[in-house]
C-alpha cells in the first residue's frame, strides 16, 4: 500500500475587468510605470490542483511590471483613482 499525500495548495488567477481597455495605463506608485490595469482577482484553496474553496474574490489594480496590487471595491472607487491619476499626469497634484 502506498501513501499518497494530499497536495493542498493555492490557485489564483486574474480575470480581465470589463473596462480594462479603458483603464489599462494607470500609474504604478511602486515602479512608476503606466501599466497598471484593473482585474478581477480570485484565490482558491486547491486540493490536487482543483480549486475547491474560495478565500478571496475581489477587484484589484495590478501592475504587470512589478506585481504591485491594490484592492478596490467598485467602479466608483476606480473612477476616483482614474480621476486622481489624470490630475497627477497634468501636474495638478496639491493644486
Ligand atoms: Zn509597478
Amino acid at each position: 500500500m502506498s501513501f499518497v499525500p494530499i497536495v493542498c495548495g493555492k490557485k489564483d488567477w486574474d480575470k480581465e475587468y470589463e473596462q480594462s481597455a479603458q483603464y489599462n495605463s494607470l500609474y504604478c506608485p511602486n515602479c512608476h510605470n503606466y501599466n497598471v490595469r484593473p482585474v478581477k482577482r480570485r484565490e482558491f484553496i486547491a486540493i490536487w490542483f482543483i480549486p475547491v474553496f474560495p478565500f478571496f474574490v475581489g477587484k484589484q489594480l495590478v501592475c504587470p511590471v512589478c506585481n504591485w496590487r491594490q484592492d478596490f471595491k467598485n467602479d466608483e472607487q476606480l473612477q476616483k483613482v482614474v480621476k486622481e491619476q489624470s490630475n497627477i499626469r497634468q501636474g495638478k497634484v496639491g493644486a
